[in-house]
């Protein structure tokens, strides 16, 4: 079955007004591509984006979101706020946060809940440390983080996308090859056959040190959808170039 690539940016906390600017500039110049482009952009600077990219075909989300709707939780974004900003997506469970922020399988399971009920698609990250890959507890770690959320979200299992990041290939310059991202990306889509008939259209993205280099033989894995890309989303003639290696 094809379909269509989605590249997105992660820009975590990186950004100032100006650089933001020029960043989207660089992109929106860029246009068209090919596949679906997103950028993933910190709380503050998500209401100027929506206003850059209005009207573009470019998208942008958040990098994390509450699991509650509203109410006293002090420091905490609502879903429900990042689609009043127009966001297609917001990354849920991004190892930065597991790790940083303890969220646990079902915490990351709920706040991709409370997304799609307000209509914004979660990215769910899964992915296993060094450690585990080490101790050939890949496949048990990714199927378990994945597990949650899909009995979370039940039927609506097939309205989310997945980001297989192996935690030791984030920010380090180690992106897995493209074979050990098929093998785990091949895995998550058999287990999500199991759970929705949408499986076969579902996005699988692969996360983890992916650069203008590496991106087109990793994209062009079968399983493998598009890219959330971490440091190289910085720069706009890196990003671009990944965007221009996804498949159609
Ligand atoms: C990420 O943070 O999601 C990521 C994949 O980072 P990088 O591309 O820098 O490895």
């Amino acid at each position: 079955m094809s379909r269509r690539s989605l590249v997105v940016g992660n820009w975590k906390m990186h950004g100032s007004r100006p650089a933001n600017a020029a960043l989207l500039d660089g992109i929106l110049q860029a246009r068209p591509f090919t596949c679906d482009v997103a950028v993933c952009v910190p709380f503050p600077y998500l209401s100027e984006t929506a206003v850059t990219l209005a009207g573009s075909d470019l998208r942008w989300g958040a990098q994390d979101c509450s699991v509650h709707e509203q109410g006293a939780y002090t420091g905490e974004v609502s879903a429900g706020m990042l689609a009043e900003f127009g966001c297609r997506y917001v990354i849920v469970g991004h190892s930065e946060r597991r790790a940083l922020h303890a969220e646990s399988d079902q915490q990351v399971a709920d706040k991709a809940k409370a997304a799609l009920a307000k209509g914004v698609t979660p990215i769910v990250c899964v992915g296993e440390t060094l450690a585990q890959r080490e101790a050939g507890q890949t496949e048990a770690v990714v199927k378990r983080q994945l597990s949650a959320v899909i009995h979370t979200l039940t039927h609506c299992a097939g309205e989310m996308v997945v980001a297989y990041e192996p935690v030791w290939a984030i920010g380090t310059g180690l992106s897995a090859t493209p074979e050990q991202a098929q093998a785990v990306h091949a895995l998550l889509r058999a287990q999500l056959r199991a759970a929705t008939p949408h499986a076969d259209g579902m996005k699988i993205l692969y996360g983890g040190s992916v650069k203008p280099d590496n991106a087109s033989v990793l994209f062009s894995m079968p399983d493998i959808d598009g890219g959330l890309i971490g440091g190289a989303a910085l720069k706009a003639a890196d990003f671009v170039s990944i965007c221009r290696a996804a498949r159609l």
